[in-house]
């Protein structure tokens, strides 16, 4: 039965990525726009351009307010938000399936009732949101920067997917799913330390490599340290050794490396 399902899945797959299979000229195009991707050696790029191909298969692109969604936008996000997954498997996205894009930054109204029961209504500001179940919510202007915004470890693509794969165990806890209780312990210590290392300096006024937007949680620390690793890992291993070698063991990859 095994054997036959391995089967099937690969002739499924086989047709997914003649389906979805990104022309040499965009494909190119896109590793000029996103250099960090170009960064990678072959055989990685081989894999990253195959899982961009499932990825665009398997997932649907809406654009809000109007927006087109043109295959180089597609292609451009699909590949970044492979890049974390690029030794895990596409499966680990399998919780969604749509992906909205904004043409820019996007504006909502939150509430929330305090300890005494009084309700609060604030005006929040997203480049991006990943919710349990989908959708994925990204900000094309910032997309689109990526590019150049690598150099301050910034990628709201890698972030938003890192929340994704977070919330892998049903929890956004800064803990994605471990093989066991030993390496979520070892997880845990990392990161605390790291955590509340960083939450010091971002209190003291620091310059930081990560986005100071990581001392709001766990769980944000943990995407925003992801950032830094695949766009500015040779940056992210200078100034996080212990929380860089984390990553590395987690993604399976050692960006700063090639
Ligand atoms: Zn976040």
């Amino acid at each position: 039965m095994r054997g036959w399902w391995q089967w099937l899945r690969r002739r499924s797959e086989q047709r997914a990525l003649a389906r979805r299979s990104i022309p040499d000229a965009l494909w190119q195009l896109t590793l000029a726009r996103y250099p960090f991707l170009a960064q990678r050696d072959e055989a990685a790029l081989a894999e990253l351009r195959r899982l961009s191909s499932l990825f665009l298969d398997s997932k649907e692109f809406s654009g809000a307010q109007g927006l087109p969604v043109s295959d180089d936008m597609a292609v451009a996000i699909a590949a970044q938000a492979c890049l974390p997954v690029l030794r895990l498997g596409l499966r680990c996205y399998d919780s969604f399936v749509g992906i909205v894009v904004h043409p820019d930054e996007v504006r909502v109204r939150r509430e929330f009732v305090d300890d005494d029961g009084v309700a609060h209504e604030y005006d929040d500001v997203l480049v991006g949101e990943a919710m349990e179940g989908g959708p994925v919510m990204l900000s094309w202007r910032d997309v689109s920067e990526a590019g150049e915004s690598a150099e301050w470890g910034y990628n709201v693509v890698v972030h938003e997917f890192a929340h994704v794969l977070d919330m892998g165990d049903g929890l956004a806890d800064g803990i994605p799913p471990l093989a066991d209780k030993a390496e979520r312990g070892r997880w845990q210590v990392v990161l605390t330390d790291e955590y509340e290392a960083f939450c010091a300096r971002v209190d003291a006024g620091e310059d930081t490599l990560l986005d100071p937007y990581g001392a709001e949680s766990p769980e944000e620390f943990f995407a925003v340290a992801s950032e830094a690793f695949f766009v500015a890992p040779q940056h992210m291993r200078g100034e996080h050794p212990a929380l860089y070698a984390l990553l590395a063991g987690y993604y399976r990859q050692d960006p700063a490396v090639g």
